[in-house]
């Protein structure tokens, strides 16, 4: 009798090993199922199938197991296999839809520097109907002195004063590690400048995003060429992810040999890229002027030449900002921007 005990025992955890690993296969198919599915740009979701699924497994199982058994278990698979994609892929996905659909402008602070700061700021702003906020969290700093951003917290600083404010998250991240640190709670990903050519961290975050198709905004090398942007949209694409958003931010010329400008704006960009593809275009004029007093001209300038939207710096005490002093808006001053951008939505 014990040997009967013992022989079944080990029969059961065959069997219970057989279907954790016949689980795991099915997820994986769902994935990829899923996958191609939003390529097709179809729903994720067909109860219809399901239905016939079920009918089908409980002809299968008649005699042999209780039918609401099978239609438990089931739903349970079901559940588990569109769990991580319906909900996000269906907030996400509407994020870059309605980018695509009406102009749009990400304002806040060049760094979240504490959360009093970044709440702050952040209802300012949507008090002007601004949607996006930004906020450097990992700051890419030319020199190790300068303030690096403080990391790890200002995620969640940021994340909790968009949501508060019914806003979406906007934030740079410059490494693959920091994907584990907060950056699933942000809305939209922004890949810098200074990577821009970083292939393998696009291809991480073209990768690790591809399941939600999470917006990517793509800033363009300062010493890029337009091939060479293009390209690096391409590396994020190719990974998985489609929702890239290109973003002209000034390039570096011989004109910083003297001017006052910090980049040389490259608004005909805009012209070039609208043309050649079908990505949404921003500009940014905040890091291409560098001072405060040309970023509504720029920025109204890039608009009536077709940008998509605008990203720009802007601080609630703009004379003690910790990065980018110079160059950010109070944000009464991003309303003119904001406004303008209305104007030209409900035209
Ligand atoms: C930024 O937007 O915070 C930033 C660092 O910009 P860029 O990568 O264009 O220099
Ligand atoms: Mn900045």
């Amino acid at each position: 009798m014990k040997k009967t005990i013992e022989i079944n025992r080990n029969k059961i955890d065959k069997i219970d090993r057989a279907v954790i690993e016949l689980l795991a296969e099915r997820r994986r198919l769902s994935e990829s199922l899923i996958k191609a599915k939003r390529e097709l740009q179809l729903p994720v979701e067909d109860l219809e199938r399901e239905n016939c699924i079920l009918n089908r497994l409980q002809e299968l199982a008649k005699d042999k197991l209780a039918p609401e058994f099978v239609i438990e278990i089931y739903r349970t698979i079901f559940k588990n296999a569109k769990s991580p994609f319906v909900e996000p892929i269906f907030r996400i996905n509407s994020i870059f839809q309605e980018m695509k659909k009406e102009k749009f402008l990400i304002a806040g602070p060049c760094a979240v520097e504490s959360k009093e700061q970044i709440t702050d700021i952040a209802k300012q702003l949507s008090e002007y109907g601004i949607k996006y906020l930004r906020g450097g969290t990992f700051k890419p700093r030319t020199s190790p002195d300068s303030f690096q951003g403080i990391g790890e917290p200002a995620l969640q600083y940021l994340n909790n004063a968009a949501h508060e404010n019914r806003m979406y998250s906007v934030s740079e991240i410059t490494a693959v590690y920091q994907l584990e640190q907060g950056f699933d709670q942000v809305d939209v990903l922004q890949i810098g400048s200074r990577n821009a050519m970083n292939f393998e961290l696009l291809k991480a975050i073209g990768r690790y995003t591809a399941h939600e198709q999470k917006p990517i905004i793509l800033k363009r090398g300062f010493w890029a060429t337009i091939n060479e942007f293009l390209a690096a949209a391409e590396y994020i694409q190719n990974a998985g992810n489609n929702s890239v958003i290109l973003c002209l931010r000034g390039i570096r010329t011989f004109e910083q040999i003297d001017s006052e400008f910090r980049f040389t704006p490259d608004l005909a960009s805009i012209l070039e890229l609208k043309n050649r593809t079908d990505l949404p275009v921003i500009f940014d004029p905040s890091h291409s002027a560098g001072q405060a007093k040309y970023v509504v001209q720029i920025a109204k300038a890039a608009l009536e030449l077709g940008a998509d939207g605008i990203i720009a710096e802007a601080h609630n005490r703009p004379e003690c900002a910790l990065s980018d002093a110079k160059q950010c808006l109070l944000p009464s001053q991003m309303a003119e921007i904001a406004q303008y951008i209305d104007e030209l939505n409900n035209k």
